[in-house]
């Protein structure tokens, strides 16, 4: 779900226009985004697609509808499922993707918001999503009473009802305290999220092995290892260093220090990392 990086006015753009629609269906968390769909006058169906998709926006005669893949073990108002509606609620809003739509210039869109790759309306899309569940004030509000950490951020996608990875992303941009995330996820490379302040110091790069090829003694692996029963194990934490996870940071490197990282099981999902830089 890592997002191809879009320029600050683009993004902030985006986060106005998903902003404006939260206040538009009263400005509560966690947000619902049915009546939005209801205000707009959009169908939706939800329903076991298969892996055909996420999500899909369609227009048909002046119709718009959505539809919202909730195979195997998702259900209707799943994080997942909220952050697709989120998504395909986006390729609605935003001028340049509904116009394309409407005008019949391109096909239904289906949606992976996991793959957004390099393909920017799909970031775009992610983008709206993410704004629309976590508005910005209201997140950072309750990040600043969360103690930074990877237990303030799972405390955090409990409150906006949002998957701890689509909250890690936000968390490392809005979090005071300069950190990264990396996701471990069965059979594909990790990815990282890093902080805007981290990377203008030059931590813009991060890298890992696969969780099973890290030491020993590691927190990202002793919560991978630990049972969890298919929820979330305890939150791990162990000393480490920069130059570990960052391709640029060598270990004489005057950026290399000693830095936390702390790490969860998300059941079969995979383990999400959080390093914090507690002395930048
Ligand atoms: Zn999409």
């Amino acid at each position: 779900m890592a997002y191809t990086e879009l320029s600050v006015t683009r993004r902030r753009w985006i986060a106005d226009l998903a902003e404006t629609a939260f206040a538009d269906v009263g400005s509560v968390i966690p947000v619902q985004p049915t009546p939005l769909i209801e205000d707009q006058g959009i169908t939706f169906s939800t329903g076991d697609y298969g892996n055909a998709f996420d999500g899909v926006l369609e227009h048909r005669r002046g119709q718009f509808h959505i539809y919202c893949n909730v195979r195997e073990t998702d259900y209707p108002g799943s994080t997942r499922a909220r952050f697709t509606v989120g998504h395909e609620l986006g390729h609605y809003f935003i001028d340049e993707h509904r116009n394309a739509l409407a005008s019949g210039r391109v096909p239904a869109h289906r949606s992976f918001i996991d793959k957004a790759g390099n393909s920017v309306i799909e970031t775009e899309a992610n983008t709206f999503s993410s704004h629309l569940l976590m508005p910005q004030h209201d997140f950072r509000k309750a990040a600043t009473k969360e103690k930074p950490g990877l237990q303030g951020l799972l405390n955090l996608s409990s409150t906006f009802n949002v998957s701890a990875q689509a909250t890690a992303i936000r968390y490392v941009e809005e979090c005071p305290v300069p950190c990264a995330a990396m996701m471990f996820r069965p059979g594909k490379r990790p990815w990282p999220a890093i902080s805007p302040m981290l990377r203008k110091l030059g931590y813009d790069y991060g890298n890992a092995p696969e969780v099973t090829a890290l030491p020993e003694g590691f927190a990202s692996r002793t919560a991978h290892e630990a049972v969890s029963g298919g929820g979330l194990s305890p939150v791990f934490e162990a000393p480490s260093t920069a130059s570990f996870w960052f391709a640029h940071v060598t270990a004489s490197s005057p950026r290399n220090c000693v830095i936390v990282e702390q790490a969860v099981r998300l059941g079969p999902f995979g383990v999400l990392t959080l390093l914090l830089f507690p002395r930048l």
